[in-house]
């Protein structure tokens, strides 16, 4: 496949493109994965679709459904090789989220008993609870898919 929509200012654009080493574990004709080069664990892998996108909603229905093929592909191989049983699996997804880099990204993280680390409802210290109840969310979100 043709590489399409990729970015020059974009970090993840020059290492799909090769002009950026790294520790690549795997690659198809539209996912990349590699290792974070500041991992918070052993084994912490970043896979990347082929095409710029900063926002996982804002990707192409076909990218994001390969990207999410090989997060299954390589989640069993990654703890495997690192003696995990658990990973953590993540996007941030926007700045507000704490991403920093503008190209989407799944963060897998092997996860160890004795690391300390929390689940997902340790990543917001001041929850928002607005004043609306669980069925006009659902409602507000039904009337947007
Ligand atoms: P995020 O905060 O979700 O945007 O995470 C970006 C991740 O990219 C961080 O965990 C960084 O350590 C990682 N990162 C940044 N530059 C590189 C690079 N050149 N190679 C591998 N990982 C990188
Ligand atoms: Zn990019």
């Amino acid at each position: 496949m043709e590489l399409i929509n990729l970015m020059d200012s974009c970090i993840f654009c020059a290492i799909i493109e090769g002009d950026i080493p790294s520790h690549s574990v795997y690659e198809d004709e539209t996912t990349l994965a590699f290792l974070d080069i500041n991992p918070i664990s052993v084994g912490h892998t970043l896979i990347i679709p082929k095409y710029h996108s900063s926002k996982i909603n804002q990707l192409p229905i076909s990218f994001a459904t390969s990207l999410m093929q090989t997060v299954h592909t390589l989640t069993g191989p990654i703890e495997k090789a690192v003696g995990a049983n658990a990973t953590t699996i993540a996007f941030n997804n926007g700045s507000e989220a704490g991403q920093e880099v503008p190209h989407v990204h799944c963060h897998i993280i092997p996860r160890f008993e004795q690391d300390g680390g929390k689940s997902v409802h340790s990543l917001v210290e001041s929850p928002s609870h607005p004043p609306l109840d669980f069925s006009d969310i659902v409602m507000s979100i039904k009337n947007l898919i």
